[in-house]
């Protein structure tokens, strides 16, 4: 092998493993905390994490039906190589990705939006992954987190 120029010395396990979850999240660094946080609430080893601008949106109501597919995709690859039976999708409070709460008129108007493409993306994945793998959609506010 040719030599490299290692800029990190860091041992990764090298193990295969099954997926507690596989996460679709918003990108949205303000609320990285918030998903470490989450995912040690609920004692997840391993999860596999969709990280993308809009979270759920973009299963939801996408830019383009591409991105939707790329998404469905990446959930698909996850139950395939590391066995997933659980998937989280999270939308966020102030998201970027539907222009922030300045694109809306109240904050009943915001939950009200977010709480539909959650509902949608939950639909999308009942419709096109396997029985037995569980949907969760959550909403995330800079308080925290809700079960819708
Ligand atoms: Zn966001």
């Amino acid at each position: 092998m040719e030599e490299q120029n290692k800029i990190l010395a860091y041992k990764s396990p090298k193990e295969h493993y099954t997926a507690d979850a596989c996460i679709v999240w918003c990108f949205d660094d303000r609320f990285t905390g918030l998903l470490e946080e989450f995912v040690k609430s609920r004692g997840y080893k391993n999860y596999d994490l969709v990280k993308i601008a809009g979270g759920a949106k973009t299963l939801a109501s996408p830019e383009n039906e591409a991105d939707r597919l790329f998404v469905l995709k990446q959930i698909r690859i996850s139950i395939n190589l590391h066995g997933t039976k659980h998937v989280i999708l999270m939308c966020h409070e102030d998201c970027g990705a539907y222009g922030g709460k300045a694109s809306f008129t109240s904050d009943s108007e915001e939950l009200e939006r977010i709480n539909n493409d959650l509902k949608e993306a939950d639909h999308i994945l009942k419709n096109n992954l396997p029985e037995d793998v569980r949907v969760e959609i959550i909403f995330a506010d800079f308080e925290g987190i809700s079960q819708i």
